[in-house]
């Protein structure tokens, strides 16, 4: 599938990709659907480069049959303060797959060898897909939120990420509370755990201790800082906000913490990867043909995806 500017993304034959030193030309199984891949197609993100094949949660072998994850992290310098310091999320010459980089919505693509992962034997390709954004980017925010076991956790939004975060949150014994728009989704976080539900501007039964934000809204950053107590962090889960609107200083008073979170390293990768055999996890998934990758998108725009979409190449 090539990008070739905002909404235009169309089904033909790409260059065969050739691996340069240090990457590993890969088959790809399955790629899963993020957000971002919509937001990069809508224009919302900015293309970094023109055509671009996106994707960056993709499930793929090497031509020696090593089963790899390749994910949104494509590639860091390892030199630079932000990396030498264990940041290298934040290198400023990081790159991405599918944004700077060509991505899994493919056949074949390109990785660099030193970011690849290997996938547990536990889960087949298309369960497999989802935890490589979805699944890393949800834990990484789990970790930054400071949630401990036994917490009250706030999550708001229900869709890819937080359906896996949920997952390893309830494994860690937080009582989980989740702020979800449709009902759909506020029944899906029932059926995984959460032990509260209700709209994302519902005032939670006890204050939370942590939150983590995955709707690509700014308003929703204000209901979690409203619904979190004195100390709590909120962790914002989006590479893109609508915006963030003026609030009350009351609501970050008390010390609450309100913080981003870009993108993952490699030991968040590999951490999760293990966490989420060992709990196991349970990504609930829809596939969809790899020519139907325009579908997907427009259904994870609508809100239709019960889950984490992937496409099976
Ligand atoms: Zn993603
Ligand atoms: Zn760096």
């Amino acid at each position: 599938m090539v990008f070739s500017g905002p909404g235009q993304l169309s089904f033909g034959e790409a260059r065969d990709p050739e691996p340069g030193p240090g990457e590993v030309l890969l088959e790809v199984a399955a790629c899963g659907v993020c957000r971002t891949d919509l937001q990069i197609v809508s224009g919302d993100i900015p293309a970094r480069r023109l055509p671009l094949i996106p994707g960056h949660q993709a499930v793929a072998r090497t031509s020696d049959g090593e089963r790899v994850g390749v994910a949104w992290l494509g590639g860091a310098d390892g030199t630079c303060e932000h990396c030498l310091a264990g940041r290298e999320n934040l290198c400023e010459q990081a790159e991405f797959t599918g944004w700077t980089r060509d991505g899994g919505y493919a056949e074949q693509m390109v990785a660099r060898r030193d970011f690849v992962f290997p996938i547990p034997g536990h889960f087949d390709d298309v369960h497999a897909a989802p935890l490589l954004c979805a699944g890393i980017i949800g834990f990484r925010s789990l970790r930054l939120s400071g949630v401990r076991p036994g917490e009250r956790l706030g999550l708001f939004g229900f869709g890819s990420s937080a359906h896996l975060a949920i997952q390893v949150a309830v494994h860690w014994g937080c009582e989980v509370f989740v702020f979800a728009r449709s009902a759909a989704e506020r029944t899906r976080a029932a059926e995984l755990g959460a032990s509260w539900t209700g709209e994302y501007d519902a005032r939670p039964p006890a204050p939370l201790h942590a939150a983590v934000t995955f709707a690509p809204a700014g308003a929703v950053v204000v209901d979690a800082l409203a619904a979190t107590g004195p100390a709590g962090t909120v962790a914002i889960n989006a590479i893109h906000l609508d915006g963030m609107p003026a609030f009350d200083y009351d609501l970050l008073w008390r010390e609450r913490v309100l913080r981003s979170v870009a993108n993952f390293t490699r030991e968040d990768a590999r951490d999760f990867l293990a966490v989420a055999a060992d709990i196991p996890i349970e990504p609930r998934v829809e596939t969809f043909p790899l020519e139907q990758a325009a579908t997907a998108l427009d259904r994870l725009a609508s809100g239709g995806i019960a889950g984490s979409a992937v496409l099976v190449v």
